[in-house]
């Protein structure tokens, strides 16, 4: 049996990045540049003007307190033609984010002036209180972004605020890493499909589904596979045709059962096991293997397997324990690891020493304030925590791990938590296990 981190440093290593390709920057969020993106341009790519208001030239202005009268020449308009530059003794009407007249070296907010109307209406001339700062109110040539300097580096999840500035910078493809394909295969007698009419002693086989909608979540492509007999031909046979995609999950049949066949049939197809069996609950008997074969003049080709237990709940916190982050390590993520944060268990939890429990949760700030003024979350553990009992992950947001070196665990106690979906939340490394860790892990 192994630990849960050796687990962790040891399968992690298997999930190695895959090759890039380009996308149109819309489909890359929610994915990791695989180079990083320089500016090609610098913003602004003129000095512009950060207010309505006046472009002026200092050199027009005495002492810093006496009013200046300068007449009204012209404007320079956002989004309008380079303006003419400001002539000596002058003033320009300028708009937020217009060019900044050739000369001028200020602007003063309209809400400082005077305005002199000639008969017409027009102002003719704009009086000023005082002498502006230099370069007040302007946004300089390249102050934001320079040209060349790294804008979204590589390997950080992209979100909304990473696609604005590449579309910026008139880039409209982005290099990232594919998405992995995760074939499903499930297995057991008892399977039938939801399609299928129910009868007696069949149960539908909810893990694919399940399992297809958590690979969509960490970005990856599901490829359900038909459901598998316990019959170790039949799945060697259905793992044959799996073994095209990057990741093979199998569902079932891993454990130390009569019928549970598919260690054997991995192993007749040609996948190492790399290890078996993690000190956690649920999903002990897990399994990981990887197959790597000659793949033309080209070199190897690698899938990765694991194979998680059957039972509905085991398979889904073995899949955000191990796979999630190894499909994250695969598109690129620098940071492929979930980020465990802190939270005051809501109630007693009953636990044995040996292996590290991981209990569904819902998380919410405690409406009891902290010593420190902030609210802590509370983890209220989900009723049923069976490791068959669907209903608890129902409104599931979070497990709470609890240490394997300590039994029961009582209300209020601080636990870590690893949250179903971490967003950008995330960690280079993390230790699932007992922390501090007794000895570092390769992540
Ligand atoms: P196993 O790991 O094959 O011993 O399966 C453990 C239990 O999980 C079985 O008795 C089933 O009740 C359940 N189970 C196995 N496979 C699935 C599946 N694909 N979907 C839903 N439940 C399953
Ligand atoms: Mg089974």
């Amino acid at each position: 049996m192994h630990t849960i981190d050796q687990a962790l440093g040891v399968m992690m290593e298997l999930f190695e990045p895959v090759e890039i390709e380009e996308v149109a920057i819309l489909d890359a969020l929610g994915r990791c540049l695989a180079v990083p993106m320089h500016a090609r341009h610098a913003s602004p790519a003129v000095d512009v003007s950060a207010m309505d208001g006046y472009a002026v030239r200092l050199a027009d202005f005495g002492d810093r307190h006496l009013s200046v009268s300068l007449p009204l020449e012209g404007e320079s308009r956002t989004g309008g033609p380079m303006p003419a530059p400001l002539a000596g003794g002058t003033t320009m009407r300028i708009l937020t984010g217009a060019a900044v007249p050739e000369g001028a070296d200020a602007v003063v907010p309209q809400e400082l002036v005077t305005l002199t109307e000639s008969n017409g209406g027009a102002p003719r001339s704009i009086v000023f209180a005082e002498r502006p700062k230099p370069f007040a109110n302007i946004r300089r040539r390249g102050e934001e972004v320079r040209v060349g300097e790294v804008i979204v580096p590589a390997g950080h999840p992209i979100g909304p605020g990473e696609i604005s500035i590449l579309a910026s910078q008139h880039i409209g493809r982005v290099p990232v890493r594919r998405r992995p394909t995760v074939a499903i295969v499930s297995t057991g007698d008892e399977l039938i499909d939801l399609a299928d009419t129910p009868t007696p002693g069949k149960i539908v086989n909810s893990n694919a589904y399940g399992l297809a909608s958590a690979v969509v979540e960490a970005g990856a492509r599901p490829w359900m596979l038909p459901t598998v007999p316990d019959d170790k031909e039949a799945i060697a046979a259905t793992l044959r045709t799996a073994l095209r995609a990057d990741v093979i999950v199998t569902s079932g049949g891993v454990s130390v059962g009569d019928h549970d066949y598919v260690h054997e049939a991995l192993q007749a197809v040609g996948v190492k096991r790399i290890l078996w069996k993690v000190a956690i609950k649920p999903g002990k008997p897990i399994a990981f293997g990887v197959s790597d074969r000659r793949d033309g003049e080209a070199g190897t080709r690698r899938t990765v397997v694991v194979g998680l237990p059957g039972n509905p709940i085991s398979a889904l916190v073995t899949f955000a324990i191990f796979v999630r982050p190894g499909l994250h390590r695969m598109m690129g993520d620098r940071r492929p690891m979930p980020a465990l944060i802190k939270a005051r268990l809501g109630a007693a939890c009953r636990h044995s020493v040996g292996r590290v429990e991981f209990v569904r949760v819902r998380l919410s700030a405690a409406t009891e304030l902290d010593d420190d003024g902030t609210h802590p979350l509370t983890a209220e553990p989900l009723v049923q925590q069976g490791s068959g009992a669907h209903a608890s992950m129902v409104g599931c947001d979070a497990f709470a791990i609890l240490s394997s070196a300590r039994g029961d665990h009582q209300a209020g106690e601080i636990v870590r938590v690893l949250l179903l979906d971490p967003g950008s939340l995330r960690a280079d490394r993390c230790w699932m296990g007992d922390y501090p860790p007794t000895r570092l892990i390769p992540t």
